[in-house]
């Protein structure tokens, strides 16, 4: 029997917890074989406390036999302590009255006190993954309010936006997911990211002979920047479901690899392709032995870069404004 692995996830009892804890318990995460000592943060109010206990509730009766331990708490130190993985999905949604900097300064002031919390009782390895947006400056803050954690473990998740691009494509080639190879999505999680086939097979074949430049422009790009959007539109809620089997599946490719297969994060930059160092972008990488890299010496052209300009642009925005609230916070 292998040794419990401690996951925390925040915002448990919200939409996306409701899906993705059952996952998690379910082995979907990191394997069949692998027992969990699962934590829900919540927030101290008594209605998402009550609320937790009634997820809490649900999973044991779901009596998941890798289920190690379950248990909830508004305490961020008792939750982090030796934490190996965190799924930072809690965030203050943006309400009619706020503009983007009164939901930047809400947010900052939950990751900030998360990355802090992280930094002084987590293991020393915690892989980390924010999902409550604007989730890379969430995940930025996180990171830079953890300066003894390797930078490399707080990423951000796009892989929602990576998902999407591939059955778009699936869908418009008539082929199937799997048969995609080289597909990324670069930059913000938000309406300026970049999904790129610029290196894209699709069946063995270049995915840009198989659609026009018209259909890429018009149709796919805004179709994956707006998916959110619409699925509010169709269901009345947000993505929920989607959102946690791409949690599921960023922490499940980073823990247990996907071999050459590029996959989407958003992870700090080092300077990358003249992506600004610090920025969490998202980037193709690779995943293996329990850790990512991001692949490498790409010929970048200049529609590539100016797409990627553009999301430099919106995060060094926010960048600014987050980092005047930490070194006042
Ligand atoms: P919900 O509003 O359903 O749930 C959020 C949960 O987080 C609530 O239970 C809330 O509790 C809790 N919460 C709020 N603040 C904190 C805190 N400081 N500590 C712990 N828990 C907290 O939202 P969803 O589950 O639908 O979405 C969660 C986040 O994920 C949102 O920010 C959303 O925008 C983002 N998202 C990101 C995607 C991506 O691709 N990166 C895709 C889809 C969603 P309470 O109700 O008490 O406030």
């Amino acid at each position: 029997m292998k040794k419990p692995v401690k996951v925390v996830v925040t915002g448990a009892a919200g939409q996306i917890g409701y899906s993705l804890l059952f996952r998690i318990g379910a082995g979907d995460m990191l394997g069949a074989d692998q027992p969990i000592d699962l934590v829900m943060l919540e927030r101290n109010a008594e209605s998402s406390m009550k609320a937790a206990k009634g997820v809490k509730m649900e999973l044991d009766d779901c009596a998941f036999p890798l289920l190690n331990s379950v248990y909830s708490t508004p305490d961020l130190t008792e939750a982090f302590r030796d934490a190996n993985i965190a799924l930072l999905v809690g965030a203050r949604p943006r309400t009619k009255d706020m503009n983007r900097s009164d939901l930047l300064n809400a947010n900052a002031q939950i990751f900030i006190q998360q990355g802090r919390a992280i930094n002084e009782v987590a293991d020393r390895n915690v892989k980390v993954l924010v999902v409550g947006n604007p989730a890379n400056t969430n995940a930025y803050i996180a990171r830079k309010c953890a300066p003894d954690i390797n930078p490399k473990n707080f990423t951000a998740m796009m892989r929602l936006d990576h998902n999407r691009s591939l059955t778009q494509l699936a869908q418009k080639t008539d082929c199937r997911v799997t048969d995609i190879e080289k597909f990324c999505v670069w930059g913000n999680h938000g309406n300026t990211m970049f999904p790129d086939v610029t290196n894209t097979l699709i069946c063995g074949k270049q995915a840009d002979t198989l659609f026009d430049q018209q259909w890429y422009l018009d149709y796919f790009v805004p179709t994956v920047a707006t998916r959110g959007s619409a699925i509010i539109e169709a269901r009345g809620h947000s993505s929920a479901a989607s959102a946690a089997n791409a949690a599921i599946d960023h922490i499940r490719d980073w823990c247990l690899g996907s071999g050459d297969k590029w996959q989407t994060m958003a992870v700090p930059s080092n300077g990358e392709y003249g992506i600004p160092e610090g920025l969490c972008f998202g980037m193709p990488v690779t995943c293996n032995n329990g850790d990512y890299e991001v692949v490498k010496s790409l010929e970048l052209t200049e529609f590539q870069k100016e797409f990627i300009k553009k999301n430099v642009e919106a995060l060094e925005t926010e960048r600014k404004v987050v980092d005047e609230i930490i070194a006042n916070s």
